[in-house]
C-alpha cells in the first residue's frame, strides 16, 4: 500500500519509454488504417480510480494524472490536461514526443477541428467513451472533413506487451446489517422506476454494487465489483461478472436475485432486445457508446439519461447513516492520536510529508477496522498546501517546517466512507493566515448551521461558504462540498454544494462541507467535515426545513483562528462541537491522548461564557 501510494511512476508509466511506445502504436495504427487515435484516461467504467491494466494513457504517454486525453496523429501528438495538472504533466512526460495542452486554452474538440488533416481517419475505442462525448468530437472531426472510426481491437493494447491482468478481486456480500435493504427491495424499486423503458442498464460499477449488496476489491480505494447488469422492468435482472470474482457462496447468494453472466454474454443479450424493439435506459455518464450503438443497430431504441439507481443511491437509510457515524467516531479517534503526535514530532523538524501520511495511516489500521483509504492522502506542507490536489511522492516529499501543513484523508471502513481536512499551525502562524483560516472557517460554520427550505439545492446555498472571503476579496476555486457513498466512492452524485447547480438536497444525502482558501507558491487552508441533509423542526415555521449534521469529530487547530473575526454565534458553535468532540471520543482514547484532546478542545469563549454558549447545539438549530 504504502509503495504504491508514494512511488511517482510505475513500470508501466515511463516517458523514457515513449518514444518508443509512440512509434509502436503508430505501427499499429498503420496497419488498422489509421491516421490517428483518441486516448483517454478511462476504463469501460468511466471509473475515478482505474485499474492498472486500463492505464493505457500512462504507459503510452507516462502522465499518471487521474483525468487527461491524448491525441496521437502521424507527425505529432498532444495531451489535453486540467489545471491540476498543467505542472505535473511537464514533469512526466518527454517533451519531445507529446506535446501537453492545457483544457484552458482549448479543448479537445476546438483542436481536432483546427488541427485534423482533411480526409484523415481518427480511431477511438467505444468501450472507452460515452455516447455525449462520441457525439462531440464526430461534429468537431466532421468540421474537419475528416471521420471517427470505431476500432474492434484497441491498437495500444496490440502493442502494449507486457500488460498487467486485469483485476479479478473477490466479491463479498455487503450484508443487511450494514445496507439497511435487501437487494430484492432495492431491485424492486428500480424496476418500478423505468417507466416507459423496458430495462435499464447499469454501466456505473457503484450503482451494481449497491443495488445487488456486494461489494469488491478491483480497484483502488473504493470498494467496487467491476461488472455490467441490465435490469428489466420485469423479470430476473441479468449480472455480467467474471466467474472468477465469486465463489460459491456468494454466487448462490446473487442468483437469488439475478442470472449470473460472464461479460461475454452481455453484447449478445443486448442484440436480443434489439431484436425485439426494446427500450433500453442508459447512463448518459458512464455507459459505453460501444453498447448503446450495439443495441441502436439490432433495432432497439437506447434513451440515453440518468440511471435512477444514482439518486436512490445518495439518498441513505438509517442504518447506513448509523454506520457512518460510528465509522466516524472510530476515524476521528485516529485523527486525534494523530494530531497529537504531530504536535509533539512537528515542532522538532524532522517529519516528512510522507511520514505524517504513514503515520496516519498506521493510527487508521490499529483501528483494526480499515479496509482501505478513501483515497491518497494529500500531505502537503508550506507552498504544497497550496495546491488542493497535491499528492505527495518520493520525488515531491518535503520536509515539515514552520508554517502550514494540511491534510486531507479518509478511510473505507466496512459500515461508512469518511473524507477529512484538517489545516495545522507549525509554530506561530502569520496574522495573514490566521485571517484567512478564520474566513474559511465561517464558512465551514454557516454550512453547517445552515437551513433551508425543501426544494433547496447545493447551489444555493454555496455562497454561505464563500461570503466571508468575498468580504476581503478572496475565493477558492473548487466546489465546497461533494456527495460520499456509504462503505463506497468517496466522491458520489447527484449532490453536491457548488457554484454550479446541483440537484435538491434531500434527507439521507452525505456530503462534504470543504470551504478553502489557496496563495500559490505560499500556503493553503481547507476545513472539511462530512454532513448529512436533515430535517429540522423550526418552532412556527411555515415551510420543511432541512439543514446538516455534522459527522466527523476532529478537533479544529485553534492556533490558527482569530477570535475577533468570528462573531457570537460562531464562536458558541465552535464551542459546542469542541465540547461534543472531546465527550464522543474519549471513550476510544487513553489518558495521555484524552488529555491532549482537552486542551485541543478548549473553549474559546472562555469560562462562563463558554458553558452558557455551549448549550446552543451546533449541526442542528
Ligand atoms: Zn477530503
Ligand atoms: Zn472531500
Amino acid at each position: 500500500m504504502f509503495e504504491s501510494l508514494y512511488q511517482s511512476f510505475t513500470d508501466h508509466a515511463d516517458s523514457s519509454q515513449s518514444a518508443a511506445r509512440f512509434k509502436a502504436l503508430r505501427e499499429e495504427l498503420a496497419r488498422q488504417g489509421l491516421d490517428g487515435f483518441i486516448v483517454p484516461r478511462a476504463d469501460r467504467y468511466q471509473n475515478e480510480y482505474v485499474p492498472p491494466s486500463d492505464e493505457r494513457l500512462a504507459w503510452l504517454t507516462g502522465f499518471t494524472g487521474s483525468a487527461g486525453l491524448a491525441v496521437v496523429l502521424k507527425d505529432r501528438a498532444v495531451l489535453f490536461v486540467d489545471a491540476r495538472y498543467t505542472i505535473q504533466v511537464r514533469d512526466q512526460v518527454d517533451l519531445a514526443v507529446v506535446e501537453p495542452v492545457p483544457l484552458a486554452s482549448t479543448s479537445p474538440e476546438k483542436w481536432l477541428e483546427a488541427n485534423l488533416p482533411n480526409g484523415a481517419k481518427l480511431g477511438y475505442d467505444p468501450w472507452l467513451h460515452t455516447p455525449g462525448q462520441i457525439e462531440r468530437y464526430e461534429k468537431a472531426v466532421r468540421n474537419a472533413g475528416a471521420t471517427l472510426v470505431a476500432v474492434d481491437l484497441n491498437p495500444i493494447d496490440a502493442v502494449w506487451t507486457v500488460r498487467p491482468a486485469p483485476p479479478q478481486g473477490a466479491v463479498k456480500r455487503h450484508p443487511p446489517r450494514l445496507a439497511g435493504e435487501s437487494a430484492k427491495k432495492k431491485l424492486a424499486r428500480i424496476a418500478a422506476a423505468l417507466g416507459k423503458a423496458d430495462a435499464l442498464f447499469v454501466s456505473d460499477p457503484h450503482a451494481v454494487a449497491w443495488a445487488f449488496n456486494i461489494r469488491g476489491a478491483d480497484v483502488a480505494y473504493t470498494p467496487l465489483p467491476l461488472a455490467f447488469a441490465l435490469i428489466p422492468h420485469e423479470g430476473k435482472p441479468r449480472l455480467y461478472i467474471e466467474a472468477a470474482k465469486l465463489n460459491a457462496a456468494t454466487r448462490a447468494y446473487l442468483e437469488e436475485y439475478a442470472e449470473v453472466e460472464g461479460p461475454m454474454g452481455l453484447e449478445n443479450d443486448l442484440e436480443r432486445l434489439g431484436r425485439e424493439h426494446r427500450h433500453v435506459l442508459f447512463d448518459a455518464t458512464t455507459a459505453p457508446v460501444k453498447l448503446t450503438r450495439l443495441l441502436k443497430e439490432t433495432g432497439g431504441v437506447p434513451e440515453i439519461g440518468q440511471d435512477p439507481i444514482a439518486l436512490m443511491k445518495a439518498r441513505k437509510n438509517d442504518t447506513e447513516l448509523e454506520g457512518t457515524r460510528a465509522a466516524h467516531l472510530r476515524d476521528g479517534a485516529a485523527l486525534v492520536r494523530f494530531l497529537h503526535w504531530f504536535d509533539i514530532e512537528a515542532p522538532k523538524g524532522k517529519l516528512t510529508e510522507i511520514d505524517a501520511a504513514r503515520a496516519l495511516e498506521t493510527f487508521r489500521r490499529e483501528t483494526d477496522r480499515l479496509k482501505d483509504l478513501s483515497f491518497p492522502t494529500i500531505s502537503a506542507a508550506g507552498p504544497h498546501s497550496a495546491i488542493p490536489h497535491y499528492r505527495v511522492t518520493e520525488a515531491s516529499n518535503r520536509k515539515i517546517s514552520r508554517g502550514i501543513y494540511l491534510v486531507d484523508s479518509g478511510g473505507q471502513y466496512e459500515d461508512g466512507t469518511t473524507d477529512i481536512t484538517r489545516t495545522l499551525a507549525v509554530g506561530t502562524p502569520t496574522q495573514e493566515m490566521r485571517d484567512r483560516f478564520t474566513r474559511v472557517l465561517k464558512g465551514h460554520i454557516a454550512i453547517a448551521r445552515a437551513v433551508f427550505p425543501k426544494g433547496t439545492s447545493g447551489g444555493q446555498i454555496d455562497v454561505l461558504a464563500r461570503l466571508a472571503l468575498w468580504q476581503a476579496g478572496l475565493d477558492f476555486d473548487h466546489g465546497t462540498g461533494h456527495g460520499v457513498g456509504s462503505y463506497l466512492s468517496v466522491h458520489e452524485g447527484p449532490q453536491r454544494i457548488s457554484k454550479v447547480g446541483g440537484v435538491a438536497l434531500e434527507p439521507g444525502m452525505i456530503l462534504s462541507n470543504e470551504p478553502g482558501y489557496y496563495k500559490a507558491g505560499h500556503f493553503g487552508i481547507r476545513i472539511e467535515n462530512l454532513v448529512v441533509v436533515t430535517p429540522v423542526k423550526i418552532k412556527g415555521a411555515e415551510r420543511d426545513m432541512l439543514g446538516f449534521e455534522t459527522f466527523s469529530f476532529v478537533p479544529i487547530d485553534l492556533a490558527l483562528i482569530e477570535p475577533k473575526l468570528l462573531d457570537a454565534e460562531a464562536i458558541a458553535w465552535l464551542d459546542a462541537y469542541h465540547a461534543d468532540v472531546r465527550k464522543r471520543l474519549s471513550p476510544y482514547l487513553d489518558r495521555s491522548d484524552r488529555r491532549w484532546l482537552a486542551h485541543a478542545t478548549r473553549p474559546l469563549g472562555g469560562g462562563a461564557n463558554a458553558k452558557k454558549r455551549s448549550k446552543v447545539k451546533h449541526g442542528r438549530r
